[in-house]
């Protein structure tokens, strides 16, 4: 760094879901210099990213990282992990299902180390600027409505029209959106957030097509600044006279992290990465929600009525004494058959999709680096399905062996022909594991490869502040954070972490 070098109080690095939350709470101190580095370009003219139900359109599209991974003997090798390389992130890409974190997952954050994210956490739901409402009467969908009602009766379970203002269990249900009914816009980071200050505030400056390579760490172990490459290829530094605050995800946060030097010392070395501070939790605890998949023949046309496509969820525990969901249902309303046809079965022109996830996965994976060069795609192991005690394939077949048993039940049965994948004549429970596990989907969850955790948890990366342990100056506020993950859908948990990691770092920390 040089006398020149660029100043701010606060180098945010990711412009993506947590990222603009930070960058509009951190500006708002008018004394407050803030820079927000986004490696992906503007979304305010991109109506793909703007309009939520052409969300697929942006799958594997100019702005997906879509990250492979390594094989997965256990699980899916074929997922193609969408990261959405745009400001907004995630957010911009994602179909905004909305939950608020359940308290129950909350709690457990808290038993695990992360002192202050149990009910304190939860109050942050309220602050959000998110617009979140229950799928308009006009988006809904008349064959939801028949699949809910044959869930809440065949499972006796309640069929629900709220799903954040209540600690539920189960339930069915159209579901509640981060959405602008009126118009279909996404109710993302960047559009609720960013939009309305950009160009407006002297204090943020926002800097797109611009990808940091390396955060920047002094002799004393501070982070001082990030080294970047502009959009045309130049290389250039910022300094951060306070801190340095990674937004960038579960997979790249790790990867900068490691990037930097910042890491467990083997891999750094196998790596040929002069490690700065040994830190063995970074990259490891990845944990994801994996789905099963059930196609079906429809016996008549599906009509195309939508929010987000994927507007209502079926909800229930495996163990009544649970306190939280095994199992979240999506009934996509489009047809998701890539995997099942990879295996050589044919997609029907009208067919009916239901894919249940294993909402409390223990299975744990890693993310790591194979060279220094920041253009190498980062390594990615979930570990599918090897938890020791089979409890994620456990999970995933009770949700299969569900899903039919709704298909047998009206009025959905009055929807279906026939079924397709895995197919009526797989019974038995290893012939059906197997063919589940080769054609499971992830829902997008990747998180906690920078978990928080107490002093003595060996595997934490961030203390309860969000502090990078070993680095002053240098904090993590993403997904990535996530001790375990939520049983539902993260976006809003991402959102508030955002919110939350604000508060911790201008001093004025909210409590219940
Ligand atoms: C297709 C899809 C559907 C989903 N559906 C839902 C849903 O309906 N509901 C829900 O709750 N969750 C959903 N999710 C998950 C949810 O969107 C994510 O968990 C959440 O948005 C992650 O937020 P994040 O801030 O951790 O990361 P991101 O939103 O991925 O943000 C990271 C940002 O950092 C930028 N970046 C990365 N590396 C660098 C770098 N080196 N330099 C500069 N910038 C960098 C990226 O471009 C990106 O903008 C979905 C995800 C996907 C992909």
């Amino acid at each position: 760094m040089t006398a020149t070098t660029p100043e701010f109080d606060y180098v945010i690095v990711g412009g993506g879901t947590s990222g603009p939350v930070l960058a509009a709470r951190l500006s708002e101190d008018p004394e407050a210099t803030v820079c927000l580095i986004e490696w992906g370009p503007s979304d305010q003219r991109e109506p793909r990213a703007l309009q939520l139900l052409r969300w697929a359109e942006m799958l594997e599209s100019e702005f997906d990282l879509a990250y492979r991974s390594v094989p997965q003997p256990r699980g899916n090798s074929h997922i193609v992990q969408s990261r959405a390389r745009i400001l907004g992130g995630c957010s911009s890409h994602n179909t905004m299902i909305a939950f608020r974190p359940p308290l129950a997952d909350l709690r457990e954050w808290e038993a695990l180390g992360a002192s202050g994210w149990g009910e304190d956490f939860a109050a942050y739901y309220d602050l959000l600027l998110t617009n979140i409402v229950a799928v308009a009467p006009e988006h809904r969908n008349p064959f939801l409505q028949d699949v809910i009602e044959t869930a809440a009766a065949a499972l006796n379970i309640p069929l629900r029209e709220s799903w954040n203002d209540t600690q539920w269990t189960d339930g069915a249900g159209f579901l509640e959106l981060g959405y602008y009914p009126e118009t279909g816009v996404r109710s993302s980071a960047s559009v609720d957030y960013l939009h309305p200050i950009m160009g407006r505030r002297s204090n943020l400056t926002t800097l797109l097509e611009t990808r940091v390579t390396r955060v920047l760490i002094d002799a004393h172990r501070r982070a001082e600044g990030v080294q970047m490459r502009l959009a045309d290829g130049s290389v250039a530094e910022v300094r951060a006279r306070r801190e340095v605050i990674l937004c960038a995800g579960a997979i790249d946060t790790p990867r900068l992290l490691l990037l930097s030097g910042v890491g467990p010392a083997e891999e750094l070395a196998t790596a040929g990465v002069t490690v700065v501070h040994n830190l063995p939790g970074v990259g490891r605890n990845l944990m994801d929600h994996p789905e099963g998949l059930l196609v079906w023949e429809a016996s008549r046309p599906v009509p195309e009525l939508a929010a987000s496509q994927w507007d209502a969820i079926i909800a229930t525990r495996l163990d009544a004494e649970r306190e939280a969901a095994d199992i979240l249902c999506h009934i996509p309303l489009l047809t998701l058959a890539e995997n099942a046809e990879r295996l050589g079965f044919q997609t029907p022109r009208h067919s009916i999709t239901l894919t249940p996830n294993v909402a409390r996965p223990r299975s744990r994976g890693r993310v790591w680096i194979g060279s220094a060069d920041p253009d190498q795609p980062p390594l990615i192991d979930y570990g599918y399905f090897t938890d020791p005690d089979g409890h994620d394939e456990r999970t995933l077949l009770a949700g299969i062996r569900m899903g039919r048993q709704l298909a047998q039940t009206q009025p959905m049965a009055g929807w279906i022909k026939r079924e397709v994948f895995p197919g009526a004549e797989v019974q038995e429970d290893s012939e059906l594991s197997a063919l589940a596990r080769q054609a499971h989907h992830t829902v997008y969850h990747v998180s906690g490869t920078c978990r928080i955790g107490a002093i003595d948890d060996p595997l934490g990366v961030v203390d309860p502040q969000l502090r990078v342990r070993g680095i002053d100056g240098l904090r993590v506020a993403d997904a990535s954070v996530f001790p375990t993950l939520t049983t539902v859908n993260p976006v809003i948990t991402v959102l508030m972490v955002g919110e939350r990691a604000a508060d911790l770092i201008s001093g004025r920390l909210r409590t219940s």
